[in-house]
């Protein structure tokens, strides 16, 4: 009877970057054999892909240690990613623990789980020295069917928050080869994906360490997102998370002209208050922050605009946490991530005076998610009369309706009609509620008319 092939599940905390790692991870199983389960299934190896971002993406990185022991004792159990390569001791330590790899170390993970399934272990392969050099170029995941890809551009960075410690975890920023990123997005749409969202960890970085291509013209994200732009068959590509002082006038200028670049910009401020700001070691001020949003908005209406803000940083007095609520209203963000601080080890901000205690991060954590979702509502009420385009992700089986997200990063529902799964349909928003809108369909040539009316008004 031939043998069972081997079974390895897999479980992703944290960020896009991290889901990325793990598809890149799956295709190394796949291809030594490996059929890849469902994490709550019985399996031969579990893989952990860990955040090291807050104390709970920590904490949820443990728990799913203990869930995957507990399914299967025998398992062999590996643990990858950022609290990996951080705290590769304090990982060993957990009861369990076969394997723990660092970020440097992933292209070998299905070697060292396969030494511990000999029976060798528990093994720790975590460099000490701070990951850099060149972009790993790891085999890309497998694309499946689905209709957002998610295309990994750049790694690393250099910026040292004074609360972060992704720069300690995964090293010094490094880009993507352009050739290889191409190469990437065109698999990506020949099988389906009708979005790409180009992603990294100080994804602004892109093309610092990159030497300049012929003609001297070095390339940056603006140039990477024109290039991505000619993808035959692409239909939308999107960015993910650009730092304030990275948006430049070129970056506008793209997304605002590129009829297939999103209207959409991801913009972490962390704080709303100056002095906070200084002491996060974020190098712009709430005007410079400002600034931007006013040039984005000359240029490209309706756009977008969501970000991540942290409450409760050492020193935030109700004062200046009362400021932050203030510029965050000005702004009129789109949508807001909101993170209550955690010290995290070896950063300057857990060694800082003024910690704030657990309760106040939490009402002010409350307090800002529910301003986010005030903003987040009229930005809704804004979007209606004005149209959209869809990309449909799923149908809703009790109405019918088909839902998805607009160029605006916005959910979109509106009554289904047949084959529009994973389609860009043209819609012209109807209404708005608490969590999207509300649109009807609208007819392509209605749209096309409109869009070279739009045009000709440049
Ligand atoms: S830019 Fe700041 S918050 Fe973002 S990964 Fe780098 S150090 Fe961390």
């Amino acid at each position: 009877m031939p043998q069972k092939p081997p079974r390895c599940a897999f479980h992703t905390l944290g960020c896009k970057v991290n889901q990325y790692d793990t598809g890149s991870l799956m295709r190394l199983f796949r291809e030594r054999g490996y059929d890849i389960v469902d994490f709550d299934s019985p399996a031969d190896v579990y893989c952990i892909n860990t955040c090291t971002v807050t104390s709970m993406s920590e904490k949820k990185s443990r728990q799913a240690i203990r869930r995957a022991k507990r399914r299967c004792p025998s398992a062999v159990v590996a643990v990858v990613g950022c609290y990996a390569q951080v705290a590769p001791e304090e990982v060993a330590a957990i009861p369990g623990v076969d394997v723990v790899a660092g970020i440097g170390e992933r292209g070998m993970v299905v070697d060292l789980v396969e030494r511990a399934r000999r029976g060798e272990g528990p093994i720790v392969e975590v460099s000490v020295r701070r990951p850099g050099g060149r972009f790993e170029e790891l085999p890309c995941a497998r694309p499946e069917t689905r209709t957002r890809g998610f295309v990994k551009v750049q790694e690393g960075c250099d910026e040292f928050c004074s609360y972060c410690r992704v720069p300690y975890a995964r090293g010094a920023s490094r880009s993507r080869d352009p050739k290889d990123v191409l190469a990437e997005v065109r698999r990506f749409v020949e099988v389906g994906h009708r979005e790409i969202v180009l992603t990294g960890i100080h994804l602004g970085a892109y093309g610092r360490d990159l030497p300049g291509a012929a003609g001297g013209v070095r390339p940056d994200l603006a140039w990477l997102v024109e290039r991505v732009h000619e993808t035959r068959g692409l239909g939308r590509v999107r960015l993910s998370s650009v730092e304030p002082l990275d948006v430049n006038e070129r970056l506008i200028r793209v997304v605002s002209d590129l009829p297939k670049v999103a209207k959409h910009f991801h913009i972490p401020l962390q704080s709303g208050d100056d002095e906070t700001l200084e002491m996060m070691n974020r190098k712009y001020r709430t005007s410079d922050y400002e600034r931007l949003i006013h040039r984005i908005r000359e240029q490209i209406r309706p756009c977008g605009i969501t970000t991540d803000i942290m409450v409760g940083f050492p020193g935030e007095t109700e004062e200046r946490f009362m400021r932050s609520c203030e510029f965050a209203r000005r702004v009129g963000f789109s949508r807001m991530h909101v993170f209550a601080y955690s010290p995290r080890p070896g950063t300057r901000a857990a060694r800082m005076q003024g910690q704030v205690d657990a309760t106040t991060r939490r009402v002010r954590s409350e307090a800002m998610i529910s301003l986010g979702r005030e903003l987040a509502f009229e930005f809704h009420r804004s979007l209606v009369g004005t149209r959209e385009e869809v990309l449909v992700e799923e149908e809703d089986p009790g109405d019918g309706f088909l839902h998805g997200f607009g160029s605006t990063y916005v959910r979109v529902r509106f009554p289904g009609g047949p084959g529009a799964g994973g389609e860009l349909v043209p819609v012209s928003v109807v209404a708005a509620e608490p969590d999207g809108v509300l649109a009807a369909r609208v007819s392509r040539l209605e749209a096309r008319e409109e869009g070279s009316e739009g045009s000709r008004e440049k």
